[in-house]
């Protein structure tokens, strides 16, 4: 059945990082969210997740950038946009939740010690942590004294498996294959982990719709869900957007950076035309508009796999 059937509307989101203009790849993404929810019937909800005020500075030029890029394509958005950079007292309430639980530990270890050689690593490159502070707790030894701790949530060692609606079966064990992970930094900053689940769950969120490259974040983030007693939302992880001969897009050349896509193009139409091409909503690129789509949205036309956009785009 294709999902513009769907009975329920759908409450999805567009939750960007402004750590740099848009390119094409996150406004087929922000594209996706919004054609799902509104071929139900549902919401979009926009949430800027600027959390790290030294990468992302409140309402700076990326942000403004960003604003303006979604306006240009002509994403509107229901309710308020929703500032994670202004929610830390509603973190620290889910963190004192997770606190009570008895699942949080302090960490004083450094960047050097955690990406050290000698680590254990996850099957993707990345450290995985060693529960050195954890074993330091509960000897009973003196933390380290003068450092700030970042804080760690304790997994389970238990398989968390969901299914992705466009990427099939995923399923990770939480403590073999991630290990304890930081829910606040030494700097007092909440990391992302936690404060999506929280601002998901407190907007209803009923459908993440985000690229490929956090599908492995899941299974952490439905840990913290039945922890904090929120309902599990409904996922598609997107594959990345190519160029025609399916490389990546170049950042360090400004592939698909709409700072370029906006010179060339002063109007969104072929923009979304192209898009939607490559998302094989339409047969060929053509002049469309966002609300032309709805009626043609379609999960099960959504390739799984690499998204190339048309020749000379
Ligand atoms: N803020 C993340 C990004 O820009 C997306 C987070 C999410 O969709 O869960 O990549």
């Amino acid at each position: 059945m294709p999902n513009n059937e769907k009975t329920t509307p759908v409450v999805g989101r567009f939750a960007p990082t402004p750590s740099g203009r848009l390119h094409l790849g996150n406004l087929m993404c922000a594209m996706l969210s919004w054609l799902s929810a509104k071929a139900s019937g549902g919401k979009v909800l926009l949430r800027i997740e600027d959390l790290d005020a030294a990468r992302c500075p409140f309402m700076g030029e990326n942000t403004k950038y960003l604003l303006d890029d979604l306006a240009w394509l002509g994403l509107t958005f229901d309710g308020e946009v929703l500032w994670q950079s202004r929610r830390a007292e509603i973190y620290d309430t889910y963190f004192e939740k997770l606190n009570q639980k008895g699942l949080i530990y302090p960490c004083y270890c450094s960047r050097a010690e955690l990406h050290a050689a000698t680590a254990p690593h996850r099957a993707d490159g990345a450290p995985k942590y060693d529960r050195k502070c954890l074993y330091r707790l509960r000897s009973g030894d003196p933390p380290p004294v003068g450092k700030k701790p970042a804080y760690r949530v304790q997994v389970p060692s238990e398989v968390f498996s969901f299914t992705d609606r466009l990427q099939g079966a995923y399923c990770e064990n939480l403590e073999r294959d991630c290990s304890d992970f930081v829910v606040r930094r030494s700097d007092g900053v909440y990391a992302y982990q936690l404060a999506v689940v929280v601002d998901d769950a407190l907007s209803g969120v009923s459908e993440i719709v985000r690229g490929n490259d956090l599908l492995d974040s899941t299974p952490r983030q439905m840990f913290l869900q039945r922890e904090l007693g929120f309902s599990h939302p409904v996922y598609y992880h997107i594959p990345l957007l190519t160029d025609a001969k399916g490389r990546r897009l170049s950042k360090r050349d400004g592939d698909g950076c709409m700072e370029r896509v906006r010179e060339v193009y002063p109007d969104p139409a072929p923009v979304i035309g192209a898009l939607a091409a490559a998302l094989s909503l339409i047969p060929s690129p053509e002049r469309i508009t966002l609300t032309q789509l709805i009626p043609l949205f379609d999960w099960s036309k959504i390739p799984r796999d690499a998204v190339k956009l048309p020749d000379g785009f």
